[in-house]
């Protein structure tokens, strides 16, 4: 039987990095990978005429360990085109059309309290779980918003630039995701705006994860689903779809929490792990890439929390043999609630968000359907975060796991992969060495 110190299950953000640590450190590693591809959550593929990223797009300077990692493999930024106009729900339930600054206007009251107590909720970043979140935890995104009374236009406004964030119905996700990520930036709401959506990696993810991957030493064994992971002592069992067994020393689970019941672990998983799998965490929503014929003006288009698309925006200036085309990137807060098959559901849906646009070809992945992460972003339901957050970094025997699930500063984001690959390799390194 093969054998090695370590398997790495997952050659997502988080897998990458925990393999290059262990390699680096002397080990030998395996990193075993179910897709034919690396990069997990993040994906550049080539779609309506561009290369798209299917799953994660920005990264910010105030992510610590992305920008880390950025700056090791000299991956440069490039903006997002910024908006000269914008539209939103206005307060008769139709699109309304003004300026960024209008829109900026109207929101900034709203997402100022959303947060005003963030410094005492969660003083440090870092520690997302220590303060008067411990309290706050059971409230949803939507109760702090109710409690603000605002008027339809701005509530409306606030709500929809919240599920642009969190990509879920915010009464199923906890205040504890606005809280954790705006303490993340040191308590500026405008800070996380930017940080969540505006930079983007020139030669996009795949360059990224590209890089990573030509410093992993062991090999990254791709099309390899694992099954069976079944512990024997100061050893592992890792057994593959195909039959295949390998036997490790440790072994690196960096798989979401909603898909982690694809393995069978034996002993079973910490009951924290099988909860959180049975509940799921509350992001279910939707990232669409839509073709609109001819250059558009730039905007950004907010419609509300129940809308198929929430949230739109012009992101690429095209053309082909057909003619000058805009790429658009839309996000709504329930998978389900768009046919990608029906172009008229879709141009409804984006007549509703910004009107006098032709829509003629929308391309997306569905990953809540996709068996191997079942989640999009990971945004936690109300409190979710302080119950489970320290036991979820937990070793179990000879398993750890490191996801962005388990993250302390950028949970949900790339930057948090990395703060769990780089963790739990150095607990691995520390324990084996
Ligand atoms: C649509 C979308 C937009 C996003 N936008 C952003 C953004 O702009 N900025 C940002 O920072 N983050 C964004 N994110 C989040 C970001 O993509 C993730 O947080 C991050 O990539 C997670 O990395 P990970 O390594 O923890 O998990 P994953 O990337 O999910 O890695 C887990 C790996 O395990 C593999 N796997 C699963 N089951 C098995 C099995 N049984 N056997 C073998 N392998 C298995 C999977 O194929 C996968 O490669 C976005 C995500 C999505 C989906």
């Amino acid at each position: 039987m093969e054998s090695v110190d370590v398997v790495v299950i997952g050659a997502g953000f988080a897998g990458l990095t925990a393999a290059r640590e262990l390699g680096q450190a002397g080990l030998t590693v395996l990193t075993l990978e179910a897709r034919d591809r690396i990069g997990g959550r993040t994906w550049t593929d080539h779609r309506l005429g561009h290369d798209l990223e299917m799953g994660a797009n920005w990264i910010h300077w105030v992510q610590p360990h992305v920008w880390a990692e950025a700056t090791r493999y000299g991956r440069e930024i490039t903006r997002s085109p910024s908006a000269d106009e914008a539209y939103w729900r206005g307060s008769d339930g139709t699109p309304r059309k003004g300026t960024l600054a209008e829109f900026m206007e109207l929101i900034g009251d709203g997402q100022q309290r959303i947060i005003d107590d963030v410094r005492s909720a969660i003083p440090r970043g870092v520690e997302p779980t220590v303060g008067e979140i411990q309290d706050l935890d059971r409230l949803s995104i939507q109760d702090r918003i109710d409690e603000l009374e605002l008027a339809p236009e701005a509530q409306a406004a606030n709500e929809s630039v919240w599920v642009g964030h969190v990509n879920a119905p915010l009464a199923q996700t906890g205040l504890s995701s606005a809280l954790r990520w705006v303490a993340a930036t040191g308590g500026h709401w405008q800070l996380m705006h930017e940080a969540s959506a505006t930079y983007r990696v020139v030669d996009g993810m795949r360059g990224f994860t590209d890089a990573i991957a030509r410093d992993v030493r062991g090999e990254i064994r791709l099309n390899t689903v694992v099954s069976a992971v079944t512990q024997h002592g100061s050893s592992a069992i890792i057994e593959t779809v195909a039959g295949d067994l390998v036997r490790a020393r440790r072994v690196v689970s960096t798989l979401p929490a909603n898909a982690i019941a694809g393995i069978t672990f034996e002993p079973e998983l910490p009951a924290v792990w099988r909860h959180l799998n049975a509940e799921t965490v509350a992001s279910q929503g939707t990232k669409v890439w839509l073709r609109a014929a001819g250059h558009l003006p730039r905007f950004f288009a907010y419609a509300s929390q129940s809308d198929p698309i929430s949230v739109l925006k012009a992101e690429f200036y095209c053309s082909d043999e057909a003619g000058d085309y805009t790429i658009l990137v839309g996000f709504g807060p329930d998978h389900t609630l768009l046919d990608l098959d029906d172009l008229a559901a879709v141009q409804a849906a984006v007549d509703a968000c910004r009107p006098g646009i032709t829509i003629t070809e929308v391309t997306a992945h569905d990953w809540m359907t996709d068996p191997l992460s079942l989640n999009t972003w990971m945004t936690h339901r109300p409190g979710q975060l302080t119950r489970d957050l320290a036991k979820l970094r937990e070793p179990a025997g000879n398993v750890h796991f490191a996801t962005t699930d388990n993250a302390n500063l950028w949970g949900g984001f790339i930057d948090g992969a990395i703060e769990s690959g780089l963790r739990e390799a150095r607990r691995i390194i520390d324990a084996l060495r």
